[in-house]
């Protein structure tokens, strides 16, 4: 039977309210058989995370002070629920435990997954199926990382004979059955890696927002809503900056070529996101998104005849490699090399750098220029679109935008340009005007 994995994120299972919005989305297609909870988020801004919470418990427990005052609060959230929602599991029993094995040391792995693992219980009885441990299905190998042979056999084995399931996100336990845990938000990599065990024909990730939009609403006013993005679309824009998913959740379901629906738990009605592994038709605009972060130094190196010299842009990389410096991109024209990297990546280290590529490189002239923007403007409609870069840099050119760098990548799936920090969201409103204006599809 085809199966959807339904995913629901901390702030669409806050409070009971949250609960019973998620269960009629369930409920709504018997598709939907695999449901992968986060741990409650924030109800409203004064509230806390439970995860943040049961980290705090860690924290207070391992330096031996009193943790029960914060504990009761978790309780408190938990209890709400159950009662709200009238539930008759034994939720008392399940805290008492908790509580006991905080208090006599628990692994701050341990601690933290136990807002996922109350979350789906309470989810499990609510829509009466199955509740289903990661810890028996998500098996991590002793370098902390997710195993993926011996999970995607356990999850073939634990789950070939059990129709429905609500499965708590975040963690899975390591071959001696002690629990560990993604990085935050991991939840997202459960849901994707329980897809692809599944082999389920779509991975819905149901969380607060209506998908992705078409550039930062901070900067633009109301942008466009993004239908449907392809993967590789979507890895230029997260990679600048565009954070909705857990990047890691994108791997698994993107090699099983299962596509990823972000939905609004609030506004199921709305449309949201599909990700996509090809575009098959393209509606809308030439470009998908437009993404970007301030703070990059550019290094530029000189040197007449570079690239006689077999080696130069080798130990000019070994450097930053040497330096422990990811490069961002690198530009280059006949005798010169730019090498982008985030400022942050390169602070306290320039000074180094610059005298070990003097000694290694010998190049005629070394400067590191003031830091500037980048800019992605990505989009697969660019491929058969001429004129779309000419469309970008007419509108930085009226917006008055100096242009500091440019940068196609050969997929022409995007535009990278380089702007004075100053000058990034004039930048990034004058490319979104110049592609989405009033009436244009
Ligand atoms: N609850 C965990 C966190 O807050 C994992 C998740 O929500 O995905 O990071």
């Amino acid at each position: 039977m085809e199966a959807i994995v339904t995913k629901f994120g901390g702030s669409s299972l806050a409070n009971a309210q949250g609960f019973v919005q998620a269960a009629d989305i369930v409920k709504a297609d018997p598709r939907r058989r695999y449901v992968v909870v986060s741990a409650p988020g924030k109800a409203d801004d004064k509230d806390h995370k439970i995860t943040d919470m049961l980290l705090m418990c860690y924290q207070l427990a391992s330096h031996r002070l009193g943790f029960e005052d914060v504990f009761a609060i978790i309780a408190g959230r938990y209890r709400d629920i159950h009662r709200t929602l009238g539930l008759k599991q034994d939720l008392e029993a399940d805290l008492t435990h908790v509580e006991m094995r905080i208090r006599a040391g628990a692994s701050r792995d341990y601690c933290a997954s136990r807002g996922e693992y109350l979350c789906a219980r309470l989810m499990a009885e609510y829509l009466d199926v199955p509740f289903v441990d990661s810890s028996e299905l998500i098996v991590f190998g002793t370098d902390g990382r997710m195993d993926e042979a011996a999970t995607y056999e356990a999850i073939r084995v634990g789950l070939q004979d059990v129709e429905y399931a609500v499965i708590p996100g975040f963690y899975g336990a390591d071959t001696e059955g002690n629990v560990v845990t993604f990085a935050r938000g991991g939840s997202d990599i459960t849901g994707a890696v329980i897809a692809r065990g599944m082999r389920a024909s779509l991975y819905e990730n149901w969380t607060d927002v209506s998908g992705f939009l078409m550039a930062d609403p901070h900067i633009v006013k109301d942008p466009r809503p993004i239908h449907s993005i392809t993967f590789r679309e979507l890895r230029e824009l997260s990679y600048m900056g565009a954070q909705v998913l857990q990047e890691d959740a994108i791997f698994p379901v993107r090699e099983a070529g299962i596509p990823i629906h972000i939905r609004n738990t609030h506004r199921p009605e709305d449309p949201g996101t599909l990700i996509v592994p090809e575009q098959t038709e393209r509606k809308g605009t030439i470009v998908t998104g437009i993404a970007g972060k301030k703070d990059f130094r550019v290094i530029n190196v000189e040197k007449t005849r570079l690239r006689e010299e077999g080696d130069f842009l080798r130990k000019l990389i070994s450097v930053f490699e040497s330096n422990e410096v990811p490069i961002e991109n690198m530009p280059s024209c006949i005798d010169s090399v730019s090498v982008i990297v985030a400022q942050a990546d390169i602070s306290g280290k320039e000074r180094k750098i610059l005298e070990e590529i003097r000694i290694y490189c010998a190049p005629d002239s070394l400067v590191s220029m003031p830091s500037i923007a980048l800019i992605a403007v990505v989009g697969q409609g660019m491929i058969h679109e001429t004129g779309s870069a000419a469309r970008v840099f007419r509108a930085l050119g009226e917006g008055q935008v100096n242009i500091r760098l440019i940068s196609q990548g050969s997929s022409e799936l995007n535009i990278l340009i380089g702007v004075d920090n100053q000058d990034f969201e004039q930048a990034i409103r004058a490319i979104y005007q110049a592609f989405v204006q009033e009436g244009t599809p």
